[in-house]
């Protein structure tokens, strides 16, 4: 039986429309779930969580929307068990595949709620210090984060239902920011569920968190000056997002996260048999199949020293021989499906694609899926391009497959492995493993201005590290470039996106009495 997932806006479950999207069992191909078209009313709900959201919510202090916080996460563990059946029926994931998305958002929700909680009783956030603008030191200016009036619009991509809305959620609610969440189509009743459960809850001021599925259309529209959108997705939807008369016309603050060709780099002095190679064929695998390659954050240009090219290919290809594909319900499955056969179809076009400039190196499509139809499961298989000589190849440094799939690529010396990384034209993150830590350091350094994180791992960091494509709400995600430009999480860092520098001006006194509000926010 399949459920149709309704929009809330203005504090009210909108009514059914008529059926214009389907969502599937990407493994089954059953019927899970349907949405409508375009949404109604979006410009009564929007001014509602203006009004009502934004004003109930700012009326509260830092700390007691972190308590919020804290309940709403108290409200997902509470519904988990039903998060995984939801993912595992509509993304095709298995258990340890879901939890990076489920478990993901809960984490990023705990932390938010943690260290705002050291913002106490504040109500504005200050950024730095006091400047002395007069000769007798009287006539300051403070500059200060106000939380802005509008709403943030959240326009998420299908592989993270959940991390996607929580990541960007908590900062914004954190902040006092009333949020509007519109999930991919295709993986929209995770997110569903989990906005229908918070707001049973009754956590939330009526406003503060709305929802729409199954179209984008309007949504933009319905944007006003201090609104921001946040958005997550393909590097075309992000243009047609930039255009709009929202963000030309009317300087709505907009955040882009789009893809991006993550590389990773072996050092040279991390030789066959070292533990640095080791840790490399470890990591290169777990990228390459955790959520099938469906991370945006995945590794999709591995960057190895030319000697030791064959050694990588054939300790990668022998952990990938041993990795089950198919129904996540089967227990020995290790990978499940792809989000849907469409991506199916895009992933095997893209492997055919970069074949033209790569050879196979592993081709795990030789092994038959465990219990899934070939014909109908959006299963894929492993794939491990290479590519000896990289200065021969352009492609691959420009078409991201978004599934199991990576490309090994050559490098003669450090400064050529840092220009391939380059050719990425900015990516969320680059990854580095070697046995030294000087030359981990200055790797690190060249590539920061084109990455917005660098992964260095050493043997000392080798069971304790996060991982290169999990992204810590401690540190910043996002990346220059194609990977979109945009910024989020990175602790406090996070909430200046929902918040509008001010520089206050006037007497000392007048500022000094902003201490018993604030908080400093750069900390
Ligand atoms: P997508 O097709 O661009 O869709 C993303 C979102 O935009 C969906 O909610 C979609 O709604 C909506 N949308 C589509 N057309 C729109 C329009 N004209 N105006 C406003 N919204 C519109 O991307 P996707 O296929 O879901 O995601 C895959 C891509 O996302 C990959 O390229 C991946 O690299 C990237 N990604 C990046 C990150 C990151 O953090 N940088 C994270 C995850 C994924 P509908 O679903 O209703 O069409």
């Amino acid at each position: 039986m399949s459920i149709y997932l309704r929009n809330y806006l203005s504090n009210s479950w909108q009514s059914e429309a008529h059926v214009a999207n389907t969502l599937t069992d990407p493994v089954t191909g059953e019927t899970l779930a349907t949405t409508g078209g375009a949404a109604e009313n979006l410009d009564a709900g929007f001014a509602f969580a203006r009004s009502h959201g934004s004003t109930a919510l700012q009326a509260m202090t830092y700390g007691q929307r972190a308590a919020m916080l804290g309940d709403i996460h108290k409200v997902l563990q509470a519904n988990r068990d039903a998060y995984y059946e939801i993912a595992l029926a509509n993304s095709g994931t298995t258990k340890a595949d879901s939890a990076v998305d489920i478990e993901g958002g809960a984490y990023t929700l705990g932390y938010y709620a943690k260290i705002g909680a050291a913002l106490g009783d504040a109500k504005t956030l200050l950024d730095g210090s006091a400047a002395v603008m007069s000769k007798d030191q009287l006539f300051q200016s403070q500059h200060i984060l106000a939380p802005i009036r509008g709403v943030a619009l959240f326009i998420n991509a299908f592989n993270f239902p959940s991390w996607g809305l929580w990541e960007k959620a908590a900062p914004a609610l954190l902040s006092g920011v009333p949020v509007v969440i519109k999930p991919a189509t295709v993986t929209a009743w995770l997110t569903h569920r989990m906005v229908a459960d918070v707001i049973a809850a009754g956590i939330l001021p009526a406003g503060a968190l709305s929802i729409v599925c199954g179209s984008s259309a309007g949504l933009l529209d319905a944007l006003q000056p201090f609104d921001v959108v946040s958005f997550t997705g393909s590097a075309d939807t992000a243009a047609t997002i930039r255009s709009h008369a929202a963000i030309t016309r009317h300087s709505v603050r907009a955040n882009i996260e789009a893809d991006s060709l993550n590389a990773s780099i072996l050092g040279e002095d991390a030789a066959p048999g070292t533990p640095a190679f080791d840790l490399y064929a470890t990591e290169l695998v777990r990228e390459m199949t955790t959520k099938s390659g469906q991370r945006c954050t995945a590794i999709r240009r591995a960057l190895v020293p030319e000697k030791y090219f064959d050694a990588i290919a054939e300790a990668v290809s022998a952990k990938l021989a041993s990795v089950s594909v198919g129904n996540p319900r089967n227990a020995e499955v290790r990978m499940g499906s792809l989000v849907s056969r469409e991506q199916f179809d895009h992933v095997q076009a893209g492997i055919a694609k970069l074949k033209s400039e790569a050879s196979v190196l592993y081709d795990g499509s030789k092994q038959a899926l465990i219990d899934a139809d070939p014909a109908i499961a959006a299963c894929a298989s492993p794939v491990l391009l290479g590519i000896r000589n990289a200065d021969t190849a352009s492609l691959v440094h420009d078409h991201e497959i978004f599934g199991p799939a990576s490309t090994l690529l050559g490098y003669r010396d450090a400064a050529h492995a840092v220009s391939l990384a380059h050719r990425g034209m900015g990516s969320l993150v680059a990854s580095v493993f070697s046995n030294d830590h000087g030359w981990l350091a200055q790797i690190g350094q060249q590539l920061a201005a084109s990455h917005g994180r660098v992964h260095l791992v050493s043997p000392d960091v080798g069971k304790t590290q996060t991982g290169h494509g999990n992204v810590m709400p401690a540190s910043i995600h996002g990346g220059p470039g194609r990977a979109g430009g945009g910024e989020e999480l990175g602790g406090l860092r996070a909430l200046g996106f929902y918040h509008r520098r001010s520089a206050l001006q006037g007497s000392s006194a007048t500022l000094s009495a902003l201490a018993s509000v604030a908080a400093n926010w750069n900390t």
